[in-house]
């Protein structure tokens, strides 16, 4: 089955708001066997998004919308879908019923404009949107299927996994796709095509390879008539990546860095403290997006100068001798803020954002070092500049860290 997303929002075509329901909807159509084929992105224009639907429609199978399914007047796909399919909009007396109670659990009162989200045309069934004021729509016509969905990420997300995923599952009714994700990091993306490549010589199982901020994934896509036999395909060569990969990989599908330090600091019984440079609080601020209500994490310090460092407990003469961005400068740090709160753990990051040249070190230079009661660990890496290199020496400290937790007993 061929499929084609139309993408619909001026805001989108800006560049003000970054389209990322078209790669939500991409990374899941392999998963139902859909073959998506073409994205198109539109604006809040009639002509133009009826001109795309009628491409879509002559080309693929399924054509998925995303937004214009607003109450304003630039929320057009509604009115255009009637207008192609050449059917009229009409109120539905449930959906208008069923918009009033959501403003009523709400406690606002709902605007006139509101109404256009409960009308509908006769070939469409509404998909409920519990998380909006915007049903979507399923159209089964001419052999085609449209499904028309709210733009906010987090009503479409909920949309496709509780009603879109399931409606299709049961149509397609082919062979079971199951997919697995490894998550590496240290390693290029050319690195990882280059080692693994030999092991996926045919197109099944397939084998995606994804730069993303966290490192490099790896995702299997594996298709079988039988669940067990598509289970099998995945389990080996997830068991020969594992192999091949063994001490890059770090998680698998939906685990984050963060998620498993902060798991690991709780199943070890350990708290953690950071000080870091130029990364700017990155390090301290993802760590709290899992640790902000445990006792793990003592807390961090952003110690940009080294005024900063000296004053949280860095040696003057440490600092003059090798330059705060070092090896001793990051040990340094990472032993100063553990001593200053207690922690059973401290980690020091420092480096080079760029573009100078400071001390006479190059942009892309990182020192990360993490110091314990029993052991002290210092590595550093040399990133390419063009790397968002904050995001990068955040997800090295993460990496790292989760090695020397794993070594602990
Ligand atoms: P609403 O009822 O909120 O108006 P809608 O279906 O009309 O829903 P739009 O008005 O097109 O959706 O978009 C609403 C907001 O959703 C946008 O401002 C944007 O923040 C977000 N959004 C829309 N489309 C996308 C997309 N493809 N990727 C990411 N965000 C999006």
């Amino acid at each position: 089955m061929n499929a084609e997303v139309l993408s619909i929002g001026t805001e989108l075509l800006l560049g003000e708001v970054i389209d990322t329901n078209t790669s939500y909807l991409a990374a899941q159509l392999p998963l139902l066997g859909i073959n998506l084929h073409r994205v198109i992105l539109v604006g809040d224009n009639r002509e133009r998004l009826s001109e795309a639907l009628h491409q879509a429609w002559k080309r693929s199978d399924i054509i998925f919308t995303s937004g214009g399914l607003g109450p304003t007047e630039d929320d057009i796909t509604r009115e255009v879908i009637a207008e192609f399919l050449d059917e009229e909009l009409n109120v539905s007396p449930e959906l208008e019923q069923e918009l009033r109670l959501f403003f009523a659990r709400m406690g606002r009162e709902m605007s006139s404009h509101n109404i256009k989200q409960a009308t509908i045309i006769p070939s469409a069934r509404a998909i409920p949107n519990p998380r909006g004021t915007a049903p979507g729509w399923w159209i089964e016509k001419e052999k085609k299927i449209i499904v028309a969905m709210p733009g906010p990420p987090w009503e479409m997300q909920n949309m496709w996994v509780k009603e879109v995923m399931p409606r299709l599952q049961q149509k397609i009714q082919g062979d079971f796709i199951l997919s697995r994700t490894l998550k590496t990091f240290g390693l290029s993306e050319a690195r990882v095509n280059e080692v693994v490549s030999p092991l996926f010589v045919s197109a099944d199982p397939e084998l995606g390879i994804y730069a993303k901020p966290d490192g490099i994934h790896l995702r299997i896509i594996a298709r079988a008539a039988k669940r067990e036999v598509a289970e099998k395909i995945i389990a080996q060569h997830e068991a020969h990546l594992r192999e091949i990969l063994a001490k890059y990989i770090w998680g698998f599908d939906n685990d984050t860095l963060e998620g498993i330090v902060g798991e690991l600091l709780i199943e070890k019984g350990l708290t953690l403290a950071t000080m870091e440079s130029f990364t700017g609080g990155l390090l301290a601020s993802t760590l709290t997006s899992v640790l902000g209500n445990s006792s793990s994490y003592k807390g961090g310090f952003v110690a940009s100068s080294n005024e900063a460092k000296i004053t949280l407990g860095v040696d003057t003469q440490l600092i003059r001798q090798y330059g705060s961005i070092s090896t001793e400068g990051a040990e340094a740090m990472a032993m100063a803020v553990c001593q200053r709160l207690g922690a059973d753990i401290g980690v020091g990051v420092t480096g080079v954002a760029g573009p100078d040249i400071i001390e006479g070190k190059s942009p892309g230079l990182v020192y990360i070092a993490i110091c314990g009661d029993r052991e002290k660990w210092t590595g550093d890496w040399n990133f390419p500049p063009p790397l968002q290199l904050n995001n990068i020496a955040t997800v090295a400290a993460l990496f790292a860290l989760r090695q020397r937790l794993l070594s602990i007993n």
